[in-house]
């Protein structure tokens, strides 16, 4: 008896002492797995949710987040820009894992190794067919391919080489193949499926830029029936990057031919940014000759040159196209925007890149464009559906158990906003302008924006790896 009572009381004193590293209290807790839609206190202790709970928690350190949401910070799948400067602006969107999974990287691991312990944020790569393939053919581009990898077929023992450094890559934890056919147009159907079946033999997923767009064949459709075709043949996972500025108005169809491969067993996917323009390397393959079709039919004034923000002329076109750099592409439809952004099966990615402040505004203010205009403002979905596409949908396409969800044992990547408040900045003509609504962001425990502002010489980003 004395015994018993003895162990009670020490269970007693053991549950009042529960001291967690952070609490999180009195928020609105979305958890887009299970649905949980409720005000929770939300507990964390080394890096991970130690406790959701009704009931107060006690923590080190606590902050009030009544009148906020709660959720799991978003993963961008689609992230060119992976330098500090990309990382603030992501943060402050509430992107807590940015990942270049299109055109990717190769060699994969000193990619990591620059941004091991010094990332605001996680990040990671997929390995990359267009680096590989700039490799092999000594392209004199650096991001995008601009002459030897845009034109040259591959010969058996090039593409044995292509491949080889793919599955190095592969071997070192890229998260997956990255792929851009538009840009190597030289890249021939059969090295196409040779890179499915590397990724049906690795059990990994193709991130794939199809091969064409607009709807003047070769298109949009087409280009989506020949990955469609290998990864089916080849029994590999796709998803297709930026559905909206590769099919523009046959989105509908296309979005159709994606999913109901899905309810026959296939695993495919996509993803579209919030935004009725594309950018790209106005020096790629993109600008080839008939690029006007290839966009629905656009000309030179629906063209914005990123670097200073004029519309371009038939003139300034061949002068900036010689000399490369990015440039906007508006084609696209608001109302195709709205559908894309209305399914709830396609994820949200921002195809994001900012170099010293000039770029897209989708690098700085995809997620709250979505949760502002989308969710607040003209109810094209609904918020627990936005959250889905942001971080759940993307972690199972990933397949990372721990992250993407609000739920006790998950990785600390939080976000906290203002539901009525939130709202992208970012625009054409200045797109580095910080989202807003957006107070708390923490990254694997560790606040990386905090009342508001980026806080200075955290690094908490970890490099997420394949089988990890
Ligand atoms: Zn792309």
């Amino acid at each position: 008896m004395g015994r018993l009572l003895l162990a009670l009381c020490a269970l007693g004193v053991a549950a009042s002492a529960q001291q967690y590293d952070v609490v999180i209290a009195n928020g609105r807790a979305i958890d887009p797995e299970t649905k949980l839609d409720a005000i929770r206190n939300v507990a964390i202790s080394g890096g991970r949710i130690a406790a959701i709970s009704e009931a107060p928690l006690e923590g080190k350190t606590e902050i009030d987040a009544h009148g906020l949401v709660v959720t799991a910070g978003f993963i961008d799948l689609h992230q060119h820009g992976q330098t500090p400067e990309n990382y603030g602006f992501k943060a402050r969107d509430g992107v807590t894992t940015a990942l270049e999974m299109e055109v990717g990287v190769s060699p994969v691991n000193p990619w990591y190794a620059a941004r091991e312990g010094k990332s605001l944020i996680n990040f990671g790569a997929t390995a990359g067919h267009i680096p590989a393939r700039m490799q092999v053919f000594h392209d004199s581009g650096t991001f995008l391919p601009r002459d030897t990898a845009v034109h040259s077929p591959a010969d058996a023992g090039q593409l044995a080489a292509i491949l080889t450094r793919l599955r190095e890559g592969l071997d070192e934890g890229a998260l997956g193949i990255g792929m851009g056919i538009a840009y190597v147009p030289a890249a021939t159907r059969e090295e196409i499926f040779r890179v499915f079946q590397l990724a049906a033999a690795r059990k990994t997923t193709i991130y794939v830029h199809l091969r064409s767009s607009g709807p003047v064949e070769p298109g949009g459709i087409d280009a989506l029936q020949e990955v469609l075709a290998d990864a089916a043949s080849a029994g590999a996972s796709l998803h297709v990057v930026h559905i909206t500025s590769t099919e523009l108005r046959q989105t509908p169809a296309a979005l159709e031919m994606i999913h109901s491969a899905a309810r026959h067993n296939l695993d495919f996917t996509t993803e579209a940014y919030p935004y009725t323009a594309g950018m790209t390397d106005l020096a790629s393959a993109i600008f080839s000759e008939g690029w006007q079709a290839r966009n629905g039919g656009i000309d030179f004034h629906d063209l914005q040159w990123a670097a200073t923000g004029e519309r371009l002329t038939a003139e300034s076109f061949a002068r900036y196209r010689r000399e490369g750099g990015m440039v906007a592409i508006h084609s696209i439809p608001e109302e195709i925007v709205r559908i894309a952004m209305a399914d709830p099966e396609v994820m949200i990615a921002s195809d994001g890149i900012l170099d010293h402040g000039k770029g897209h505004p989708r690098a700085a203010g995809t997620y709250a464009r979505v949760l502002g205009k989308y969710v607040r403002e003209e109810h094209a979905l609904s918020l627990m559906d936005a959250l889905r596409k942001m971080s759940y949908l993307p972690a199972q396409c990933l397949n990372l158990s721990t992250k993407g969800r609000l739920q006790v044992g998950s990785d600390a990547d939080i976000v906290v906003f203002d539901p009525g408040r939130v709202t992208d900045r970012a625009t054409f003509e200045n797109p580095a302008q910080y989202s807003e609504g957006i107070p708390y962001v923490m990254v694997n425990g560790v606040w990386v924006v905090k009342g508001g502002q980026l806080q200075p010489n955290v690094f908490p980003g970890r490099g997420l790896r394949r089988g990890q």
